[in-house]
């Protein structure tokens, strides 16, 4: 299976410089002839009819489990059919933890857009003070995370996300990623991908761990001269070809 790679805009880039993202973007992959799925999401302001390789796919960090409605601040699914959004981002521990979401409202948001067959990219992680409490406990953590989730749906991509790894420039250990991606893939058979601090420089060893299957990346993505490397990487682990060697930088 080809590594997933995906960048989650957050809250940065603008319209303009979203759309010169992806202008970009899809210009590498011609080139570069890349195959690999590349998800890119980026704010819902910027949404836009863009011009892509269909395997360079825009999805909704969030949408309101609904069509249209009274929900004020929120987005429905007529503003993502406008522009055929048909893949969204479900359970990000911003959403959970900053935004407040309990795992009630991740399942009934999952139960909405799995009814509309959206493809889904589940994220779930444990936050420091259970990791610090052990595997058990940080397992037990992230299967109540999949409370409500059908995990046999078909559309869906997992995404193990550390709390304390997302944003604070600490990735996982590759020993921890390793231990947590064999449970997990143990348990459910769907493509799964890391996410928590990604760099460049990081990611091939991170790709050559076992069960691996992709990354999500936030900061380390917003620069597209980054995101490329990262998406050349990717590419390259499928074959036999030698993956090139990161050099010393800050990313
Ligand atoms: C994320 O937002 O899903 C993420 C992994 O962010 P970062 O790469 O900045 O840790």
């Amino acid at each position: 299976m080809k590594k997933i790679i995906a960048s989650n805009f957050k809250t940065n880039h603008s319209r303009e410089t979203t759309r010169e993202f992806m202008e970009d973007l899809n210009q590498y992959l011609v080139q570069k002839e890349i195959k690999n799925d590349v998800y890119v999401f980026p704010s819902a302001t910027a949404f836009d009819k863009f011009d892509l390789s269909e395997n360079l796919i825009v999805g909704a960090q969030n949408c309101y489990h609904t069509k249209s409605g009274s929900f004020t601040g929120e987005i429905g699914t007529i503003h993502l059919d406008e522009f055929g959004i048909k893949t969204i981002l479900i359970g990000h521990s911003e959403r959970r933890h900053i935004l407040g979401e309990s795992q009630k409202e991740v399942a009934l948001k999952y139960n909405y857009f799995k009814a509309l067959g959206y493809k889904i990219i589940y994220c779930f992680g444990e936050p420091l003070e259970v990791k610090q409490a052990g595997l058990t406990e940080t397992l037990g953590y992230i299967w109540e995370q999949f409370d409500g989730i059908d995990l046999s749906y078909e559309n869906l991509i997992l995404a193990y996300e550390p709390v304390w790894a997302i944003g604070t420039g600490v990735s996982a250990t590759i020993e921890d990623i390793a231990t947590i991606h064999r449970k997990i893939k143990k348990k459910i058979d769907k493509p799964l991908l890391y996410g928590g601090s990604v760099k460049v420089c990081g990611l091939q060893d991170i790709l050559e761990v076992p069960n691996v299957d992709g990354v999500l990346v936030g900061t380390a993505s917003w620069a597209v001269e980054d995101f490329k490397k990262m998406v050349y990487i990717a590419s390259k682990m499928d074959g036999s070809s030698k993956i090139i060697q990161c050099e010393k930088e800050s990313n």
